[in-house]
């Protein structure tokens, strides 16, 4: 990032050399095509000579072609017929081998006075050298072309160095090498990730006291898999594990390995390998390791994807290959750790994983400590409100929350970032853009918009299991018209009741609709399909149906070609029936919620459309306090 800083620099390399020869072979292929003189016949050249317009004729013996020069003077005749200039010679004409020269102008000179008389020059040619112009200006300019794209494929269309000397280097690795002074990330810009740490402070130690190891004859590990959703700081934390030790970091993704000529990945394994030992001790860190390290030949006979499988091969090769004590070692990264080749995780490769989760409440407070440290912040600031109100956050989500109210905050002209930056920093992030074109839903829509999200909005507040409800809002977001904002408990355990009750919240909009205006609407498609998806997941893969039994069909190893069920059409007739049950239970179980509490509903949905935004206040003066599950009841 820093080589970007200040002004936009020119950079010159060697492709600009290659685009401008290729511009100047295009330049010299139209110039040549412009230069080409007209073709005509015979008969027209001897209308011309008649007509005593032809100051010269050259004709070429042993190619039996002539060229026509005009008078100056009679060049302008000619022009409005075909496309000449001043430049001669303007025509060409070709003859048949049966042509005789010497009598043909002789006729023709002959009927001419003698001070008219054409100027006739006779010649064999013997410089090949523009025929050979001419045959060879096209290919060399498809040459160059070529030449020139795979100079980009040969870079692995990044330009993050490694390789960049063209079509010969296509081998090589695209990695990433930051020496160990470039490094400046340590343990203490990496916030939460208590457990994470922890394992990885060892790594750190491997590096720095390899002989405190060695000596006992302990071999240091060759590698960790850092395995977690996305954006919550794997990256960051591989970068630190090289700035703490102080070693050099080579980065690169699963995906670079990838190419579609084949041998090309398992040769950029092998050059990445070996420039990380000249290196050692380093840290080699791949990211998305997905990319090349899923299982092996699961789906055989749709696509031979050889080409992965090899660069594969060529990782577990590498990793068994080099000594566990040379200092290298391997951090790799991935989201879908189900789908890794069992190779690759045995002992002696990446036997340790270490989760990186989603970062808890106190995690997040210390992650947004670590982002606000740039950012001129309110001083009544809570920081603890911030990380209470981004339950589910990642890390980049966090920073981005961080840089999109300082963002807020800029362009309403304010010295400071305070707390209405940050709370519209979140929604933007959970909600989507703010849609100012509200004005198109009519009045009827708008009614039943507020109905909507006040039929969430209620069952969310009366059933101890769902989540806080904490603001409603009428303003379109993203692809949402009305949204209710909800803060999701933690937990890591979801019983049967809570998802009963998940699921009556978002049948909510649904029945409140049904209620109102006798009838439903389309705009509940988000939610059927968030009910539908957590009904079969109950039945299918948590064993939650009596009638279907303690089964579940979850496949932790499935491919996207799994096409046969694992169970009998009468079992998947069942399933589809106890689907139906479930989903029809939480639809009852709402109509009578709502319908109970008619008057506080109609009550909250008026509010809704006259103040647009409501918040847990609003709704707790209606309803009474949030009911919440009995403390010994936490389920
Ligand atoms: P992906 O799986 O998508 O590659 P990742 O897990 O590697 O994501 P990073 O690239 O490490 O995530 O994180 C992205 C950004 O999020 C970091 O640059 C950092 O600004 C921020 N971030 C994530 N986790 C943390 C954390 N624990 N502490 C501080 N910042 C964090």
């Amino acid at each position: 990032m820093a080589k970007n800083k200040g002004t936009f620099k020119f950079g010159f390399n060697l492709s600009w050399i290659y685009l401008l020869i290729i511009a100047g072979l295009i330049y010299l292929l139209f110039a040549r095509m412009s230069a080409n003189p007209q073709k005509i016949e015979w008969a027209e050249v001897k209308e011309m000579v008649a007509t005593d317009d032809v100051d010269k004729i050259v004709f070429v013996r042993n190619d039996f072609r002539g060229e026509l020069s005009l008078k100056s003077s009679s060049v302008e005749k000619y022009k409005s017929k075909y496309k000449i200039t001043e430049k001669t010679p303007q025509f060409v004409f070709l003859v048949s081998t049966q042509f005789n020269p010497e009598e043909e102008f002789a006729t023709l000179n002959s009927a001419l006075p003698k001070d008219e008389q054409v100027k006739i020059v006779m010649e064999n040619e013997d410089n090949i050298f523009p025929k050979i112009l001419d045959w060879l200006l096209f290919p060399l300019i498809l040459l160059g072309f070529w030449f020139f794209m795979f100079r980009g494929i040969g870079r692995g269309g990044s330009n993050s160095g490694g390789a960049g000397g063209g079509i010969f280097s296509i081998g090589k690795s695209t990695g990433k090498l930051a020496d160990k002074d470039q490094v400046n990330v340590t343990f203490k810009d990496v916030a939460g990730l208590y457990g994470a740490k922890d394992e990885i402070v060892e790594i750190v130690d491997f590096l720095k006291n390899p002989n405190k190891y060695t000596a006992l004859g302990a071999k240091i590990p060759k590698g960790a898999l850092l395995v977690g959703p996305p954006g919550t700081g794997k990256t960051l934390l591989a970068k630190s594990v090289a700035g703490e030790a102080n070693v050099p970091f080579f980065s690169i993704s699963g995906s670079d390995f990838v190419e579609m000529f084949v041998g090309v990945g398992a040769s950029r394994v092998r050059d990445l390998f070996s420039k990380a030992k000249a290196k050692s001790p380093c840290i080699v860190f791949i990211d998305e390791i997905d990319a090349v390290g899923r299982a092996r030949g699961k789906n055989a006979g749709f696509s031979s994807n050889d080409e992965r499988e090899n660069t594969l091969n060529q990782l577990l090769t590498e990793m068994d290959g080099f000594d566990s004590n040379s200092g290298v070692i391997i951090l790799a990264a991935t989201n879908r750790v189900d789908i890794l080749d069992k190779a690759l995780l045995r002992a002696g490769r990446f036997d340790r994983q270490i989760k990186v989760e989603l970062p808890e409440l106190m995690e997040r407070e210390e992650i947004f400590q670590v982002h606000l440290r740039k950012i001129k912040i309110d001083k009544e600031l809570d920081i603890k409100f911030l990380a209470k109100h981004t339950p589910g956050f990642s890390g980049a989500d966090i920073a981005n929350v961080c840089n999109e109210a300082a963002l807020t905050a800029a362009r309403k002209n304010k010295l400071y970032v305070d707390k209405q930056d940050f709370l519209d920093a979140v929604d933007r992030i959970v909600g989507g853009l703010e849609r100012k074109e509200s004005t198109i839903l009519t009045e009827a829509e708008k009614t039943t918009i507020a109905y909507h999200e006040a039929g969430h909005a209620i069952v969310g507040w009366l059933l101890p299991y769902c989540d806080n409800v904490f603001k409603v809002s009428l303003i379109p977001r993203g692809f949402a018209l009305g949204l209710t904002w909800y803060l999701p408990d933690e937990r890591k355990i979801v019983s049967k009741t809570n998802m009963m009750q998940k699921m009556c919240a978002l049948f909510g909009g649904r029945v409140a609709e049904e209620i109102i205006n006798g009838e439903s609407s389309t705009g509940a498609l988000n939610d059927l399909e968030r009910i539908t998806a957590m009904a079969s997941s109950m039945v299918q893969y948590y064993g939650m149906s009596d009638k279907v039994g303690q089964l579940s069909y979850y496949n932790s190893g499935s491919t996207a070609f799994d096409f046969s069920k694992p169970y009998s059409e009468k079992t998947a007739e069942l399933i589809d029936e106890e689907i139906r049950q479930i989903v029809e239970e939480a639809h009852t179980m709402t109509t009578n919620l709502i319908n109970s509490h008619k008057d506080e509903f109609i009550k909250l949905a008026e509010l809704l459309l006259e103040k647009e935004v409501i918040l847990a206040e609003d709704i707790e003066a209606i309803l009474g306090p949030k009911v919440l599950p009995a403390e010994n009841d936490r389920k």
